[in-house]
């Protein structure tokens, strides 16, 4: 469903992503594990149209969109944190995208309902982002990013600024939600953990390059790599 072919990226004479190949299926949760400065973000930012690939292609459902624009993407983004709209509610800000796409009044009302409903703060529509918690926020922009029914979800690091009980909490709920509207997800995450517990398949990132790609079951059991095994804490 979405199939990264190749894919490569330098930034002037660095090569940050080797190579990389991979095809997720359709509902697929698909976590980026390893360190500062491996590359996951790059691949991620080159799926949402931020970055152009040095070389290779990206497919969604079959269609090139190696050279579209983010905004002819159909791409849904919840970033590490403080990413909503301060000036706008929370109604405001999940309706943006509908607002964007030129819905009309009466379906973006419903589909902002439907989703602060989803996320369990349809008793917050009209509160600003600095009257709530950083979990909150999170929530609100994931609704954000699923109102306009994205074909992919890219969480980049959504969970990192928020303290541990909120952490585990807010990641059952993502993954809750990601089953229930069965979204292709990629998510990206410095943290063993997490990618552990939340994915279908991880991708273990080293220096640009993916050292194995398998079930959390897999890369925990049967690391292929010394990295990998030291990575996620099988090795000490
Ligand atoms: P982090 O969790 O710290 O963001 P990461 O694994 O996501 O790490 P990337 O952000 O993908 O890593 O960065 C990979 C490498 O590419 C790093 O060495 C980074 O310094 C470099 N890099 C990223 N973006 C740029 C850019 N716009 N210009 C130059 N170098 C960049």
């Amino acid at each position: 469903f979405l199939a990264l072919s190749n894919i490569k990226k330098s930034f002037g004479q660095t090569q940050v992503v080797h190579d990389f190949n991979m095809s997720i299926e359709k509902g697929e949760f698909i976590s980026f594990l390893g360190p500062s400065g491996c590359g996951k973000t790059t691949i991620l930012r080159m799926i949402a149209g931020f970055e152009q690939p040095s070389g290779g292609t990206i497919h969604i459902a079959d269609k090139d969109q190696t050279r579209l624009k983010p905004n002819q993407r159909n791409i849904g983004m919840v970033f590490q944190a403080y990413a909503l709209f301060p000036n706008m509610t929370v109604f405001d800000n999940v309706a943006f995208g509908l607002k964007v796409a030129g819905q009309p009044k009466a379906e973006i009302e419903k589909r902002v309902n439907e989703m602060l409903k989803l996320i369990h703060l349809e008793h917050l529509a009209d509160r600003y982002p600095y009257q709530m918690s950083g979990g909150q926020q999170q929530r609100v922009a994931l609704a954000r990013a699923l109102a306009p029914k994205p074909q992919v979800l890219l969480l980049d690091e959504p969970l990192s600024a928020l303290d541990a009980k909120i952490r585990v909490s807010l990641r059952e709920e993502i993954r809750m939600i990601q089953r229930q509207l069965g979204i292709t997800t990629v998510f990206v995450t410095h943290d063993q953990e997490e990618a552990l517990s939340i994915s279908d398949r991880i991708v273990v990132m080293n220096a640009g390059r993916a050292d194995q790609i398998g079930t959390p079951s897999d890369i925990y059991n049967r690391p292929a790599t010394r990295f990998v095994a030291s990575f996620v804490g099988t090795l000490n």
